[in-house]
């Protein structure tokens, strides 16, 4: 006689599905690693998580209230009402005894130790926009996950088109790209990039990115526009609103993040006048990012307990400057300086007559986190004529504060 379930143990191919959990219990016997990877997802489809183990991760504790822990061995009781079950126990015995049991109740089961006596089998997810992708091999992980990744990245990169997963709706996406290394674009930079009719790129945002757009998507450098009788900026703004008036989805594409010295809110000024809807993807700002890959960290415990970063298109003492210079220098902490290439001697001076010692060290990293990258250590008191002797042109960023001797000893005279 042929036991029910039997013939998973041979060599059909799966059934693929995609089970709808909200509200529905699943029971997970073990409390391991293996559990807590698998936890968050059954948490995010909404399942009625039921934890059944004696001891727990302090991760898996941490989900207690989103999940039930009874913290015991499991009966087969624990399966009562549940519709899906993963026994994921480092004990053989215990997991075969779940997988029985499920098996004698009819509820499908995951067994973590053993895909061939499984009735289900977990299948390696990948996530884009509303878009799930699960692969499943024949008890091969590596290559379901391999495979995964394959297909993400052609999400990601556009290699594989799946706009019919994103958001398409017309309106203005500003969107960060980061300090200009496209792997350092957010997940959500690539949604956005993936949804758009438009894209408005500035010199900064990371331009291999838009060698990957589709042919029909509209790409509008701002590097290009022509000067005329309008400011840039408002021809921007007017580009942006018309193009999603007329039913498209535009991409505003920026270096950093949007909101630091982007003007970006004035783009979202200009959509709210308009009524055009605006969202923000926030990018990775290169204030920060750009140091860190150079190596420098802008706080370190012991050193400084603040970063101050200051845009140096104005010199200090011009009437339009927003910044007390003065306040600056008697800070402690780290100064962080962009657009500040053609200001900085001024801007050296001010900080030393305000009290900053000349001898305060400075990296100046140009064209960060690109194949172009370099790094100028100097003071203070020698930034203005390194700048010449490096003949260091922007985009550079300039970090003023003992951070920098920490991250690049040796220079300064210290140890
Ligand atoms: N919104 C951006 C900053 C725009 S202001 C952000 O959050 O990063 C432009 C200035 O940023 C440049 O003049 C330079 O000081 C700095 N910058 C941006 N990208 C840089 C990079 N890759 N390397 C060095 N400096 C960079």
């Amino acid at each position: 006689m042929t036991r029910p379930g039997e013939n998973h143990r041979t060599d059909h191919t799966p059934y693929p599905v995609g089970l709808r959990l909200a509200g529905r219990r699943v029971l997970v016997v073990g409390g391991g690693h293996v559990a807590q990877r698998r936890i968050p997802a059954l948490i995010r489809a909404g399942a009625d998580v039921v934890v059944v183990s004696p001891d727990v991760t302090p991760s898996v504790e941490g989900l207690t209230g989103v999940l039930t822990w009874h913290a015991r061995e499991f009966e087969p009781a624990d399966l009562d009402g549940a519709w899906y079950a993963l026994a994921l126990t480092d004990d053989p015995a215990v997991n075969a005894a779940v997988a029985e049991a499920a098996e004698e109740r009819r509820i499908f089961c995951v067994r973590g130790d053993d895909a061939s006596e499984s009735s289900a089998w977990t299948p390696a997810v990948g996530r884009h926009g509303h878009l799930t992708v699960a692969v499943l091999a024949n008890r091969e992980p590596r290559l379901s996950a391999g495979v995964r990744d394959e297909i993400m990245t052609g999400l990601r990169d556009g290699t594989i088109s799946a706009r019919a997963g994103l958001d398409t709706t017309a309106g203005v996406v500003l969107v960060g790209g980061g300090p200009g290394d496209p792997e350092l674009v957010t997940v959500a930079a690539r949604h956005a990039l993936a949804s758009a009719d438009v894209v408005v790129a500035d010199r900064l945002a990371p331009r291999e990115l838009l060698d990957e757009l589709p042919a029909h998507v509209e790409l509008v450098d701002v590097a290009k526009l022509p000067r005329g009788r309008h400011t840039t900026q408002e021809v921007i703004n007017e580009t942006i609103v018309n193009r999603a008036l007329e039913g498209k989805r535009v991409v505003r594409f920026k270096g950093g993040d949007n909101y630091v010295f982007g003007r970006g809110y004035e783009e979202v000024i200009a959509c709210q006048e308009a009524g055009v809807p605006v969202t923000v993807v926030p990018g990775l700002t290169s204030s920060i990012s750009v140091p860190a890959r150079a190596g420098i960290p802008v706080t370190h415990r012991g050193v400084a307990h603040e970063f101050t970063v200051i845009s140096g298109h104005v010199p200090p003492g011009h009437p339009t400057s927003l910044v007390d210079w003065s306040a600056v220098a008697r800070m402690r902490g780290t100064v962080v300086l962009l657009m500040a290439v053609e200001n900085a001697p001024l801007i050296a001076t001010t900080l030393m007559e305000g009290g900053r010692d000349a001898g305060t060290p400075v990296a100046v990293v140009v064209e960060g986190t690109l194949p172009e990258e370099r790094t100028v250590l100097t003071t203070l008191g020698s930034l203005a004529a390194d700048l010449v002797a490096h003949e260091v042109r922007p985009p550079a960023i300039i970090v003023v504060g003992q951070v920098v001797a920490v991250a690049k000893p040796g220079h300064y005279g210290l140890a």
